[in-house]
C-alpha cells in the first residue's frame, strides 16, 4: 500500500519541526507530512538554550534557528552575583519556520494546517473528519499533557518584550535575578537583551501549583523595569505566558516497556517527557530525538519502521534514567526546602565550578559532580531531604494523599 508519506508527524511545534527539518535536510529521498491543528506552523514562541546542550555534531546544523547569541550570562542572588562564560542562544518561531521552508517549497514536506488529528497509532492517523493517513512511522508531537504517572511542580512565568526609547543598559542575559521578593515559591526575573533597545523581561516562579495571577505578575514586571533597570519610557511589543512542568517523579512503569510489538505512535517533545526536568526546557532534547529518528531511518532504510519504533522506546527509557538525579533534586527543592527559602538551593548551586554548571544543564553530570551538588550544609530540612530521596516512596506517598 502506498503511504501518505514516509513519516506523518502530528504537531508542527518545536519537536515535530526539528525532526522534519533534520530528516529532510539529511535524507534527500524522505517525505514528511505534518498535521497541525492551528493555523500556522511553529506557533509564536522563543526557545532559549545553552549551545553546549546541543549534541556537538549538530551545533553547526542548528545555527540557522538561532536569532540571538551571547557569550556570557549573569545570575544574581542575595549573597552571590556571577557571570558565567557559557554561550546562550535564543531561537524563535520565525527562524524555525525559515529552516523548514525550503522543504515545503520542494514538496517533500507537506503541511496540513487547521487539521485536528483524533486517533494516532504507529502507522496510522485518523483526522477529525474521518480521513485516514498512513506512514512507515507516525510521530506524536502534540505538546505537553499531564498524566497520573508523572508528578509535577511548575515553572510559570509572564514575559514582556519591551522596546525602549534609549538603550536599556542590559548587556547580556540575566538568567536568574533572585534578589527580588520571594513569592509563591522560588521567584526570579529573567532578562534577554535582544538589542540595545529591545529586552525580554520575564517574572518567573518555581511553584507548587500552575495558577498564575497574570495582573499581579504584570505589575511586578513593570516595577522591576522601573526600579531595577531604571527604564521608564518603553512600549510592550510582545507578551508571553508559560507554565512548564518540573518533574518530581515518574512512575517507572510509565512508557518504559521496550518489549513486544510497538503499536503506539512514537512520542516526541514534551508529550514524550523529553525536557530537562529542572528547567522544563526542551529544545536540546528535541534535537537529540530528531537525531535518533534520522539515524534509525538512515541505518535501516528502506524498511525502517520496526527499528525506529524500537529504538525510540529505548530512547525514552534512557531519558527516564538520565533524569533520575534531576528529579531527586526537584523533590529536594519542592518538598524539603520551605517555599521562601527555595532560592538558596540555586544560590548554592551557582557557587559550583562553571564546567559542572554547564554539564548540569546538558544533563551529563558525573558521579563526582553529583557529590559536589549534594555535599555541604544543605539549605533544606535534612529529615525532609532524606524522606524525599526515594522516588518510589515519594510516589507511594503522593498517591496516598
Ligand atoms: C511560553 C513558553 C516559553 C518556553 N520557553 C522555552 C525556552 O526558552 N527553551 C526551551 O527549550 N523550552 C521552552 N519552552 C518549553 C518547550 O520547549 C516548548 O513548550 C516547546 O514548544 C515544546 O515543544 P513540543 O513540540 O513538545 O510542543 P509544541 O511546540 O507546543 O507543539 C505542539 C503542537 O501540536 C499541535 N497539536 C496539538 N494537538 C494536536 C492535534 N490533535 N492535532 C494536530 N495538531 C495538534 C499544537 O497546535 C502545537 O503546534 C517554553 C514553553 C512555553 C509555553
Amino acid at each position: 500500500m502506498k503511504h501518505t508519506s514516509d513519516l506523518v508527524i502530528v504537531g508542527a511545534g518545536l519537536s515535530g519541526l526539528m525532526v522534519a527539518w533534520l530528516c529532510l535536510d539529511k535524507n534527500p529521498d524522505l517525505t514528511v507530512t505534518l498535521i497541525e491543528s492551528s493555523d500556522k506552523i511553529a506557533g509564536d514562541h522563543t526557545w532559549s538554550f545553552n549551545m553546549n546542550d546541543i549534541l556537538p555534531d549538530l551545533q553547526d546544523w542548528v545555527k540557522p534557528v538561532i536569532a540571538h547569541q551571547w557569550d556570557q550570562y549573569d545570575v544574581k542572588f542575595p549573597k552571590r552575583e556571577r557571570t558565567l562564560d557559557i554561550t546562550y542562544c535564543t531561537g524563535n518561531s520565525d527562524t524555525l519556520r525559515a529552516c523548514v521552508q525550503p522543504h515545503i517549497e520542494s514538496g517533500r514536506l507537506k503541511v496540513r494546517l487547521n487539521t485536528l488529528a483524533e486517533k494516532l497509532s504507529a502507522y496510522e492517523v485518523i483526522l477529525e473528519d474521518g480521513e485516514k493517513l498512513t506512514a512507515a512511522c507516525v510521530l506524536d508531537a502534540r505538546g505537553f499533557k499531564a498524566n497520573d504517572d508523572v508528578f509535577l511542580g511548575y515553572q510559570k512565568f509572564v514575559g514582556h518584550v519591551i522596546k525602549t526609547k534609549i538603550p536599556h543598559g542590559v548587556e547580556r542575559p540575566i538568567i536568574m535575578d533572585a534578589t527580588v521578593d520571594q513569592l509563591d515559591g522560588y521567584r526570579f526575573v529573567y532578562c534577554l537583551p535582544f538589542s540595545e533597545t529591545e529586552l525580554l523581561v520575564e517574572d518567573t516562579y518555581y511553584a507548587d501549583g500552575p495558577e498564575l495571577e497574570a495582573d499581579s505578575v504584570e505589575s511586578r514586571i513593570s516595577d522591576y523595569i522601573g526600579d531595577r533597570l531604571k527604564v521608564d519610557t518603553y512600549d510592550v511589543i510582545r507578551r508571553e505566558t508559560g507554565v512548564l512542568p518540573i518533574t518530581l517523579a515518574v512512575d517507572p512503569d510509565y512508557g518504559t516497556d521496550v518489549s513486544g510489538e510497538k503499536t503506539e505512535a512514537v512520542k516526541l517533545g514534551m508529550t514524550g517527557g523529553y525536557y530537562h526536568a529542572v528547567t522544563g526546557y526542551s529544545l536540546p532534547e528535541a534535537v537529540k530525538s530528531a537525531n535518533v529518528v534520522y539515524d534509525m531511518i538512515e541505518q535501516n532504510k528502506p524498511d525502517f519502521s520496526a527499528a525506529l519504533l524500537h529504538e525510540m522506546a529505548y530512547h525514552r527509557v534512557d531519558h527516564y534514567h538520565e533524569e533520575s538525579f534531576l528529579r531527586m533534586l526537584n523533590r529536594m527543592m519542592f518538598r524539603a526546602a520551605k517555599p521562601e527559602k527555595r532560592y538558596k538551593v540555586l544560590e548554592r548551586f551557582y557557587g559550583l565550578p562553571e564546567d559542572l554548571v554547564e554539564r548540569f544543564y546538558r544533563n551529563r553530570i558525573s558521579k563526582a559532580d553529583k557529590l559536589k551538588v549534594l555535599i555541604g550544609k544543605p539549605p533544606v530540612s535534612v529529615s525532609k531531604a532524606i524522606s524525599n530521596v526515594s522516588e518510589s516512596a515519594f510516589i507511594k506517598r503522593e498517591r496516598a494523599t
